[in-house]
């Protein structure tokens, strides 16, 4: 064990951002890391987890580890999200203080802000209204993960702060064509309309929404800055019961400016038809990056240039698995069946 350097455990190192957290700490010259895969510590096992932190002696804790998933998978798993959330958030946030863990980041989502809350979405709009119902259970569960933080601040004197993302994507994302967020499935659909020459991808609603996305590193950069803030600094900016940090990059995009965008960086020259007798969702989501910028941070990666590299790592991916290990695309997304031959994406309207 190396003394000087803080025994730093990140719950979820294989997800996505949890993977450009490790990135990020690695870069700073962290050495001292603990990680557990899934199969190896179950988060949601109290058991388990009480287990691992008697024996690990952490100093400081990125609680990345969560159930997530787009609008699809929210909907179809309402139980698995809010049960696994709420078990495994609750399970590291507890152990971590009778542990004696001093730093916790927890991360949330953008999802916990109401559905008609004003745009962008301010820290303080935070239960000033109903949720989206899609999302409800999962919103909820990172709600109560903001609540234990405060609350563990408030009677036991701990550090643990929460940061907010929006929708994130790059390396390391999940293409799963039911499951994924927007971004994913857009590359995977256009790529597979390209290598299927298909005529036309036919993108549901008119593509007017808009919406802001974050590349993971980034986010992996602003998990780390503000958990580096001094405390005085953090709590400066922010209240005993009004702690977390909205990160993102404080711009938006329509959907059919992405997806031309996507289009692109893929390659598919077909046409991209907007269906817009399905729905569009809200209007606009974004969140106000006003104290995150204040503490002195902002998002560096361009959208283009973040869209490039996200479709380099899909890329990887299918040529490190050799053969499609993705699930299948299902029939109700249209058939890829030569040159006249759609594809159809149902996007997740409601992101989180
Ligand atoms: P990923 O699904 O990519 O990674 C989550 C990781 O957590 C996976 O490695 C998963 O392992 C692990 N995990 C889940 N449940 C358990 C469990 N019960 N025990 C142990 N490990 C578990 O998610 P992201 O990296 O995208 O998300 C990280 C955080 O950021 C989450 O809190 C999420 O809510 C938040 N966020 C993400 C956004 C996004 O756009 N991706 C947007 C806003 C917030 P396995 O896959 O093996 O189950």
């Amino acid at each position: 064990m190396n003394d000087k350097q803080p025994r730093i455990y990140i719950a979820g190192h294989n997800g996505l951002v949890g993977s450009a957290i490790l990135r990020v700490l690695h870069a700073q010259g962290h050495t001292n890391i603990v990680t557990r895969s899934h199969a190896e510590l179950e988060l949601a096992n109290q058991a388990q987890v009480r287990a691992f932190f008697q024996t690990e002696k952490i100093d400081v804790v990125y609680l990345a580890a969560a159930k997530v998933g787009g609008i699809h998978a929210n909907n179809t798993f309402p139980a698995e999200f809010i049960f696994n959330n709420l078990m495994v958030q609750a399970n590291v946030i507890h152990e971590a203080w009778r542990h004696g863990v001093r730093k916790l980041l927890f991360l949330g989502s953008s999802c916990i802000y109401p559905r008609l809350a004003p745009q962008p979405l301010r820290e303080e709009y935070l239960m000033n209204g109903m949720l989206e119902p899609t999302n409800e259970p999962y919103a909820i569960a990172k709600i109560a993960g903001i609540k234990l933080c405060e609350s563990y601040n408030r009677q036991y004197g701990t550090d643990y702060r929460s940061v907010m993302p929006t929708n994130l994507y790059g390396p390391g994302d999940n293409f799963h064509p039911e499951n994924s967020h927007v971004i994913p499935g857009l590359i995977r659909r256009f790529h597979e309309a390209k290598v299927a020459k298909a005529a036309e991808v036919v993108i549901w609603g008119s593509g007017k929404p808009m919406r802001e996305f974050l590349y993971v590193d980034d986010m992996a950069t602003a998990s780390v800055h503000v958990m580096q803030l001094a405390p005085e600094v953090y709590r400066a900016h922010t209240g005993t019961m009004l702690s977390h940090i909205n990160v993102g990059t404080g711009e938006d995009t329509a959907i059919g400016e992405l997806a031309a965008l996507v289009a692109k960086t893929v390659g598919y020259t077909g046409r991209i038809v907007f269906d817009s007798s399905k729905p569009d969702g809200t209007p606009r989501k974004l969140l106000d990056v006003t104290k995150l910028t204040a503490l002195g941070w902002s998002a560096r990666m361009p959208l283009a240039r973040g869209l490039q590299l996200a479709y380099q790592a899909y890329l990887s991916s299918l040529a490190t698995l050799a053969s499609p290990a993705l699930p299948a695309l299902p029939a109700s997304v249209g058939t890829l069946s030569g040159e006249a031959a759609g594809v159809s994406l149902a996007w997740p309207q409601s992101v989180c």
